[in-house]
C-alpha cells in the first residue's frame, strides 16, 4: 500500500513538462505504481488545457496558415525503428522488476559505499550530468545522518526503511531539502532499494560520509 505520495507542485511541474530529467525520471516512476497520482496529475493536464483555452488568441503572420499546410503535405521522412538495446544494469532481488521509466537507462555494476551498503549510478542519454542513483542498503543498517543542500526525490522501490520521520515501503516518494535532517534506517526483514535524484549535494554530518559522498558525486 502506497502511503507518501507526489506533492502538488512536482505534480504541476511534470503536467508543465519543466521538470529537468532526472527528477522527471523519479515521478515517473512513481506515476508507473500510483493510480491516485496518476489520476491527479490527469486532472492537472486537464486543467492546463482548458486554461490555454483561455488564453487571448494571437494575432499570427498572414504566411503561417500556407506553411503550416505545406508542412502537412510533405513527403514524409522514412522513420527507422527504434531498437533499445539491452543495458548493462546491476542484479536485483528476484521478483523485483526495473521501473519502464529507466529502459533508456544504462546502470554501473553494483560500488561499495560502507558496509551493507552499495550504490549504482544511471546514466540517462537525456541527460548525461543528471545525479540519479540506486542506493541498496542491507536490512538493519541505515545511511549516515544528512540533509540536503537542495532536493533530492526518492522512490522506494524495494523494501522499506524508517528515517525517524515515518515508515517508506515499496512504492512510496519521499522529496527531502534542507529542512529535512534524518538517518534512514532500513526495516530488519531484507533490502532496501531506492532510486534518488539529488540536486546539489548531500549533506552527511560525518566528515568520511562527506568525503565519500563527494567520490560518488552525491
Ligand atoms: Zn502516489
Amino acid at each position: 500500500m502506497i502511503r507518501h505520495h507526489l506533492p502538488d507542485d512536482l505534480l504541476l511541474s511534470m503536467a508543465a513538462g519543466t521538470l529537468s530529467a532526472g527528477p522527471a525520471l523519479v515521478v515517473a516512476s512513481h506515476l508507473e505504481t500510483c493510480a491516485e497520482c496518476r489520476g491527479r496529475l490527469h486532472s492537472l493536464e486537464i486543467a492546463g488545457g482548458v486554461m490555454l483555452e483561455a488564453l487571448v488568441p494571437e494575432t499570427l503572420s498572414s504566411q503561417a496558415l500556407a506553411k503550416t499546410l505545406a508542412a502537412i503535405d510533405a513527403p514524409p521522412r522514412p522513420v527507422r525503428a527504434r531498437v533499445i538495446a539491452p543495458r548493462p544494469r546491476p542484479p536485483l532481488p528476484a521478483g523485483m522488476a526495473w521501473p519502464r521509466a529507466l529502459e533508456t537507462c544504462s546502470a554501473t555494476p553494483w560500488r561499495w559505499l560502507g558496509p551493507g551498503m552499495r550504490w549504482s549510478r544511471l546514466m540517462l542519454p537525456a541527460d548525461p550530468k543528471a545525479k540519479l542513483f540506486l542506493l541498496r542498503i542491507g536490512a538493519g543498517m541505515s545511511l549516515a545522518p544528512h540533509t540536503h543542500s537542495d532536493c533530492e526525490l526518492t522512490q522506494v522501490l524495494h523494501g522499506a526503511f524508517h528515517d525517524g520521520r515515518d515508515l517508506f515501503g515499496a512504492g512510496d516518494f519521499d522529496a527531502a531539502d534542507d529542512t529535512v535532517h534524518h538517518q534512514p534506517m532500513v526495516q530488519s526483514d531484507g533490502d532496501c532499494i531506492c532510486l534518488a535524484s539529488v540536486e546539489g549535494r548531500m549533506r552527511f554530518d560525518s566528515r568520511l560520509a562527506r568525503t565519500l559522498a563527494a567520490l560518488i558525486g552525491m
